[in-house]
């Protein structure tokens, strides 16, 4: 959770509560180029309370906003079911609900808007016909768990060397590790055994290395398909996707899901008033994507950047000995630089604020 998310819980009263769960943080941001550590961003010279990235997993984040949600009375979560199409009313082809299955079977809901959020492989997405794209990735990622000790240094993210990269990401009591390998290249890392991939985590971390053993075999590795892309029209009557099913995000910066949150903050605030109203058209979706777009150009184009010009090659068959690009030097050496790289990850451009209605939900109910 980069400071923009964390902004927006403080916005909706949740933030000390949400900052109860376990939850590491990052201010310093480090990166390891061979042996070299360079101190690249400093997430503490944000102004204001929210000035540090919140390490947590997904699902805890996601089990404490549906509880609070559910504090609406009119809200009505559904979990443990699939949306599997889309409703169209047979005269004019709009969207007016959606299929779903669950444990007892199929049902239908009828809406006035469906909103696919349904991340990079969207079935809304394809269900509405929504035309996609595709931005390209050279990388995809290997995702799995070492043991953390008190002793390990934490707030070295990333590490560098010619023909590996790995990212640590401290989970408090273990680390989420990701290696970063060649698109399509699983295969090539499997043929050369669990002991190569142990020796080249080992080598891209040493403080890693008392305890790669601890990866048994490629069933401890899951392998995730990274995928850069974004939909020409986020909508058509009935129906808006936005977030990865909108725009799939590649997990350089971790931002995916702070630019996911502000798509849906920015949803509420230009739809909320119009749902109640019943009076939302066409334009009022497209107002969305109108309102959205920029940012996720921006960004999606400095992950294509970076996957080209710095993953791509240190990975690749032939990677170039590395060496520490001037930026990365001058934000190391002048430490009151380090705000505005922090600035750009964790805040973004065009943030978004809580603008739309919402009422205690414990005095009086609104719509979700
Ligand atoms: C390897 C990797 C690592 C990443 N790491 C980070 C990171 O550290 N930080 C970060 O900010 N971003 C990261 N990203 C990007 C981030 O994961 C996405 O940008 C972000 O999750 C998008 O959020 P979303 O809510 O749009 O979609 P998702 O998080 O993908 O959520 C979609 C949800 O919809 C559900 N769903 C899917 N289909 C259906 C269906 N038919 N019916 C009902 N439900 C359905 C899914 O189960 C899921 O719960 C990473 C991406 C990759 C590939």
């Amino acid at each position: 959770m980069h400071p923009s998310t964390l902004r927006i819980m403080d916005e909706l009263g949740l933030l000390d509560d949400f900052l109860l769960l376990p939850h590491s943080k990052i201010r310093p941001l480090a990166a390891e180029i061979d042996d070299r550590v360079l101190h690249l961003a400093d997430f503490g010279r944000i102004p204001g309370r929210c000035n540090f990235v919140a390490l947590m997993p997904q699902w805890d984040f996601l089990n404490f906003l549906a509880a609070k949600a559910r504090r609406f009375p009119s809200l009505h979560v559904v979990m443990s079911c699939q949306a599997t199409g889309l409703m169209e009313d047979p005269t004019t082809g709009d969207v007016i609900g959606l299929d779903a299955t669950g444990s007892a079977g199929p049902f239908q809901i009828r809406a006035d808007l469906v909103i696919g959020c349904d991340g990079r492989s969207s079935t809304i997405r394809a269900c509405a016909g929504l035309a996609v794209e595709t931005l390209g990735s050279p990388i995809d990622v290997l995702w799995f768990r070492l043991p953390r000790k008190d002793t390990d240094p934490t707030d070295i993210l990333g590490h560098l060397g010619r023909g590996r990269m790995l990212v640590t990401i401290d989970r408090t009591d273990y680390w989420q590790c990701a290696t970063v390998i060649a698109k399509g290249g699983i295969e090539k890392v499997r043929a050369a055994g669990i002991d190569a991939f142990r020796r080249s985590v080992a080598v891209s971390a040493r403080f890693l290395s008392d305890r790669v053993d601890q990866l048994k075999s490629f069933d401890d590795i899951k392998l995730l398909s990274v995928m850069v892309d974004r939909l020409l029209n986020w909508s058509r009557p009935g129906v808006l996707c936005i977030g990865d099913a909108a725009h799939a995000m590649s997990p350089v910066g971790g931002v995916g899901i702070n630019l996911a949150i502000q798509d849906a903050v920015a949803t509420a605030n230009i739809l909320a008033a119009k749902l109640k109203s019943g009076t939302v058209r066409g334009i009022d979706l497209e107002a969305v994507q109108r309102r959205r777009l920029w940012p996720v150009r921006v960004i999606q184009r400095l992950q294509i950047t970076i996957h080209n010009r710095v993953l791509g090659p240190v990975i690749g068959s032939a990677p170039p000995v590395l060496s520490v690009p001037l930026p990365l030097r001058v934000m190391d050496r002048y430490p009151a630089l380090r705000r505005w790289p922090a600035q750009l990850l964790g805040v973004g451009v065009r943030s978004e604020h809580i603008l739309s209605p919402c009422d205690n939900p414990d005095a009086s109910p609104v719509s979700v």
